[in-house]
């Protein structure tokens, strides 16, 4: 694993990606080295109020490859770091330390690997398919994620490209509250079940099972693949504690 320590970095440009969903994206350091499907953690110059700290962990949303600039992918609620955050002028430097974490892809798997994400649990799992399809990796990766309509879903566009030019990559999206929409959907309704996941994954014995979100998601998920007899050393997971 890559050693943590503490870097400076600039902010350079926020982009809204879905209803309250931003990517903030920061330059890279030079010597700052990652593997996909890490976090640092990020420290704003501000003093806040709310008795909620200046620092959070974040994965890196962006894959290893993206050389110059480094990407965040992040709810804005009401703290007041995600407050800070989303004024943050162009230049202003802050404190990160990182890389931290060990949820990343198993290379000595040969067999599948079926990532399982709720909502903004979708972050390390966008860095490890853009990082597997830099790398014109042939492992099959099969992305479940549910979001609760359609107007909230992140990252169609660039995964869909992604499946499109890579046959090993398949990406599931699910929408929970389909009623609650204006929008159209066709794809795939209700939450990430049994019957969903075997649509999708053929080989289930053999899979290695990633799991990201919120901690309630994580939990149930995880309770829903041990009454599939998954074993438990086939799944890994990574909590957004915060949320
Ligand atoms: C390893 C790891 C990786 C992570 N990666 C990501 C990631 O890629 N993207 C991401 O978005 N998050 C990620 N998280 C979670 C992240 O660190 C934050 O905890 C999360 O974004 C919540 O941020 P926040 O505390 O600023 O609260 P908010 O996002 O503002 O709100 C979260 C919850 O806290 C409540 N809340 C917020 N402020 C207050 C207040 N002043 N008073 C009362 N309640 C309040 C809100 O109502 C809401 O329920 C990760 C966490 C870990 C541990």
């Amino acid at each position: 694993m890559i050693p943590s320590q503490s870097y400076t970095t600039k902010f350079i440009k926020k982009i809204k990606i879905a209803r309250n969903i931003y990517s903030f994206y920061f330059k890279r350091p030079a010597e700052f080295d990652f593997i996909a499907g890490q976090y640092n953690r990020w420290t704003l110059p501000m003093t806040a109020t709310d008795g909620r700290g200046s620092s959070r962990f974040f994965t890196i949303s962006s894959p290893p490859s993206q050389k110059e600039t480094f990407v965040v992918t992040t709810k804005i609620i009401q703290s007041d770091f995600k407050k800070e955050l989303l004024e943050l002028h162009e230049n202003r430097e802050i404190k990160i330390f990182g890389p931290m974490g060990q949820f990343v892809l198993d290379e000595n798997n040969p067999d599948g690997n079926v990532f399982i994400a709720g909502g903004i649990g979708i972050t390390p799992f966008h860095s490890i398919l853009a990082d597997a399809a830099a790398k014109n990796s042939d492992k099959l990766l099969t992305l479940f994620v549910s979001f609760p309509v359609p107007e909230d879903i992140i990252f169609f566009d660039e995964l869909t490209q992604l499946t499109q030019a890579h046959q090993n990559i398949k990406v599931v999206y699910t929408i929970t509250k389909p009623q609650d929409s204006q929008k159209s959907w066709n794809g795939e309704t209700g939450r990430i079940s049994e019957e969903l996941i075997k649509k999708y994954v053929k080989d289930l014995s053999k899979s290695i099972f990633y799991i990201v979100g919120p901690p309630p998601i994580v939990e149930d998920t995880q309770k829903l693949l041990e009454d599939m007899k998954i074993p438990d050393d086939h799944i890994r997971t990574e909590q957004f504690s915060g949320y």
